[in-house]
């Protein structure tokens, strides 16, 4: 049962820029929308124990195509209508015309929801298949932050990569055209998944040596098994550290030791990452709240602010 109406949400959401702006650091955790009623149960049994820490925001990925998009939308209503939390809505330009486009950030904005992560989207199937745009569709992500903005009073988060995009050539050429979605107007960025703080703070000085001063938003997602370690760096095209596999393997027979040098890792990387001052930590939960919350309370963060 709804607890508030879509305009009595618009009163009171608050935008991921003004929750920074605030001063406090951001901690925010990621969800994806499920298929069956069973991932959608599983879905909001975590999204109720994670709410209970009083996470900044929570944000729902953007499937590629059919039922999971339609997820995305209903999810992302839902919470802003059943939950406390802010949700940041994704959304992508994959097979979407502008009309389209428009359409969903109408329905987002009509729930009340003033957060969306605007983002290009790879070929369904294949990530690193041909890019081919609607034909009435964006091209890049930095003209879908324009499309939102054109289309109300939103907060846009952009996507930024502490290891380059993979399609991209070469460093400085990535770095300028996310300087580009800066310019278009976007309020902050979320980075995708990496294993070294070096290749965040790379990112975070060239960006800010470039001009542009908005808020990165690491992004942490800890190995909780062995299938893992190739399942990542496949689809993040991360590095993925030689030593976490060695620690890994190493137990790779007992499940639960392979899960805590993951959380140990992830702890690690995220305490290195606040005494870099970053802005915030982003957790990717895989719709499940144990290994998150574990993290978080490694971190000392297990308190509602
Ligand atoms: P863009 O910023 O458009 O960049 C794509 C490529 O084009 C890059 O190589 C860039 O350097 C290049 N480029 C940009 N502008 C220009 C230009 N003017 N000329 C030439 N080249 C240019 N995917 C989903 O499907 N759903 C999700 O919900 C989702 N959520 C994500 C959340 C985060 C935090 C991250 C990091 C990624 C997410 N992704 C998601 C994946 C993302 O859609 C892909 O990584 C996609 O390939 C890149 O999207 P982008 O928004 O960075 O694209």
């Amino acid at each position: 049962m709804a607890t508030g109406t879509a305009s009595t949400r618009t009163d009171r959401a608050k935008t991921v820029r003004e929750l920074l702006a605030a001063g406090k650091r951001s901690y925010s955790f990621e969800f994806f929308a499920p298929k069956t009623e069973k991932g959608e149960r599983t879905l909001w049994n975590a999204l109720r124990r994670l709410e209970a820490v009083g996470p900044t925001f929570v944000s729902v990925t953007y499937g590629a195509g059919g039922s999971s998009r339609e997820g995305t939308v209903r999810n992302t209503e839902r919470i802003a209508a059943e939950t406390t939390l802010t949700p940041v809505a994704h959304l992508t330009a994959v097979n979407h015309s502008r009309a389209e486009l428009r359409h969903v950030i109408g329905q987002y904005a009509d729930a009340g929801i003033r957060n969306v992560l605007a983002l290009r989207g790879d070929p369904p199937g294949d990530p690193m298949a041909e890019w081919v745009p609607h034909p009435d569709g964006v091209n890049y992500a930095s003209e879908l932050v324009e499309l939102i903005k054109e289309s109300g009073d939103f907060c846009v988060g952009v996507a930024a990569f502490p290891e380059m995009h993979p399609r991209s050539t070469d460093w400085d050429t990535d770095v300028r055209h996310f300087v580009d979605k800066c310019r278009s107007g976007a309020d902050y960025a979320i980075t995708q998944m990496f294993f070294y703080a070096e290749d965040y703070l790379r990112l975070r000085d060239s960006v800010h040596a470039a001009g542009c001063d908005i808020p990165i938003i690491p992004e942490i997602m800890p190995v909780t098994n062995v299938r893992q370690i190739e399942r990542f760096a496949r689809l993040s095209n991360a590095a993925f550290p030689p030593e976490l596999a060695d620690r890994i393997l190493a137990v790779k027979d007992d499940p639960a030791a392979v899960r805590s040098v993951g959380i140990e890792y992830a702890t690690e990387l995220g305490g290195r990452l606040m005494a870099e001052d970053v802005p915030g930590l982003h957790f990717i939960t895989l719709n499940h709240s144990t290994a998150t919350l574990e993290i978080y309370q490694n971190l000392g963060l297990h308190t509602r602010s």
